[in-house]
């Protein structure tokens, strides 16, 4: 494979900025442009060594470097490779890759450090996808989880999981060919056994992720209710500082304004919407046609009321919209006395928290409500978890062939015709750690992260 090489660090200026050379050439490669102050030469030392000294264009120095050996199959990528610490200019690291690139490396293409790990059997699909959750984990729970799933825990779930199924659908396809000999595996029981074992497994990591998606990507939520009865406020409180334009003419936030907020572990992608209420004014209109629209896409409703002041047709208009919803009903300027129908309100949502957005009271249990509803507390970072959408549909996949295969047995389908299910379930499972994923998959995957990586 080609040597390739790429800043290894953010585009930004820092302390130190590391271009990271890999491929059959890399410490070739990089002997051509550092020389060391005692100098050896990075071909004569073993992985993982240091030597100090200079990158050098002809016969001047550019920067001190740092170079660090490491020797294949002992690198991230599997292949020998090599890190250039210089200083964190964006002029000098570009300098350097240039030199990099004219002692005869190529430009890395996005992911490619890391597909190349892949390809080289260092971690699976499900571990190259995990080192995005750990670059954008917000959190320690994130952080912890997509650690673990690093580690290789998501990945021997799935392994141990795909190998039971593989056992049972060996011994039913023995037992095919020859009905008459006695293959344990394929006994009725051992096969709806291992069948069900592994759907509750399956279910299991479903389930984490339902509840691990607020702390790992975030949940939608919007926040709504009536013009001026503390929404932007409520919003700047969550966020920590003035994003919305706070007011007391009704109708201020006209438009939808986003924010993203962490409670705790927990992220929300706040949207501030326009009140709801009836008007005669087009941009308002238009504005309260978005806020419907966010409020029936939100996976959270914040649905805010004025507690000074009884409960109005719009009000009673998105209590409707909330019910059956994931919505917490946020009773605000409670310093101006309680003049609502909260009662009424709890007909319609059941969590209710009051509070005074203006200085912050109730905030904390407000809090504690959205981690309750969002399961939070149930999610188990030890476990490694299905790090995205794409892990998530192998999983849901794998399982509804299982529950198909359930049903095959239930209803007395032959072993035969259910081995088709299993099958099917063990072929999601391997493309989930990459194991038997297409090659447009695996493509897919690393067009997503940055370059250097
Ligand atoms: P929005 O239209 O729902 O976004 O409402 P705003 O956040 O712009 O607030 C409208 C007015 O209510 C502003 O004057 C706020 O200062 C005031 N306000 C917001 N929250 C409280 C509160 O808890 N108590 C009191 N007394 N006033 C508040």
């Amino acid at each position: 494979m080609s040597t390739n090489a790429a800043i290894a660090t953010p585009n930004a200026s820092g302390g130190i900025g590391v271009i990271r050379i890999s491929g059959d050439d890399a410490i070739s490669v990089a002997d051509k442009v550092f020389r060391a102050i005692s100098e050896k030469k990075l071909c004569d030392i073993k992985g993982y060594t240091a030597l100090f000294g200079h990158i050098h264009e002809n016969e001047s120095a550019v920067d001190e470097c740092v170079a660090l050996v490491f020797r294949a199959p002992k690198s991230y990528t599997g292949e020998d490779v090599v890190e250039l610490s210089c200083h964190g200019g964006l002029f000098v690291t570009q300098k350097v890759l240039r030199l990099v690139f004219a002692a005869g490396a190529v430009p890395a293409q996005p992911g490619e450090f890391t597909k190349r790990a892949f390809l080289n059997g260092k971690i699976d699909l499900a571990q190259a996808e995990s080192v995005m959750n750990i670059i954008s984990a917000h959190g320690q729970q994130a952080l912890s989880a997509a650690s673990n799933t690093l580690d290789g825990k998501l990945s021997e779930k799935i392994a141990g999981i795909a190998a039971s199924l593989t056992n049972v659908a060996a011994g039913i396809a023995v037992w095919t060919d020859d009905p008459d000999e006695d293959v344990p595996q394929a006994h009725e029981e051992n096969v709806y056994e291992v069948v069900k074992n592994a759907l509750n497994e399956l279910n299991k990591l479903i389930k984490n992720f339902d509840s691990g998606k607020a702390i790992t990507q975030g949940v939608p939520t919007a926040i709504c209710g009536h013009p001026n009865v503390g929404k932007s406020t409520l919003m700047n409180q969550l966020a920590g500082y003035d994003k919305s334009i706070v007011t007391d003419i009704a109708g201020t936030t006209r438009d939808v304004v986003e924010e993203t907020v962490r409670l705790g572990d927990i992220v929300l992608h706040l949207a501030d919407t326009a009140g709801i209420r009836e008007s005669d004014d087009i941009v308002e209109s238009i504005g309260i046609d978005r806020t419907m629209k966010k409020l029936d896409s939100a996976s959270l409703v914040l649905a805010v009321f004025d507690s000074s002041q009884p409960l109005d047709s719009n009000d009673i208009d998105l209590l409707e919209r909330c019910k059956g919803r994931k919505a917490v009903a946020i009773i605000n300027k409670t310093d101006l006395g309680i003049n609502t129908d909260v009662e009424k309100i709890r007909e319609y949502i059941s969590d209710t928290v009051m509070i005074s957005a203006a200085n912050g009271d109730g905030i904390e249990e407000l809090k504690a409500i959205i981690e309750k509803l969002l399961g939070t507390a149930e999610f188990d970072t030890s476990a490694g978890i299905l790090a995205n959408e794409r892990q998530y549909a192998c999983c849901t996949s794998a399982a509804e062939s299982l529950n198909e295969a359930i049903t095959g047995l239930e209803i007395g389908v032959t072993l035969d015709a259910m081995n088709v299910s299993i099958d099917y379930a063990v072929e999601k499972l391997l493309e989930l750690t990459g194991e038997k994923a297409r090659e447009a998959v695996v493509n897919e995957v690393f067009s997503k992260f940055c370059v250097g990586k």
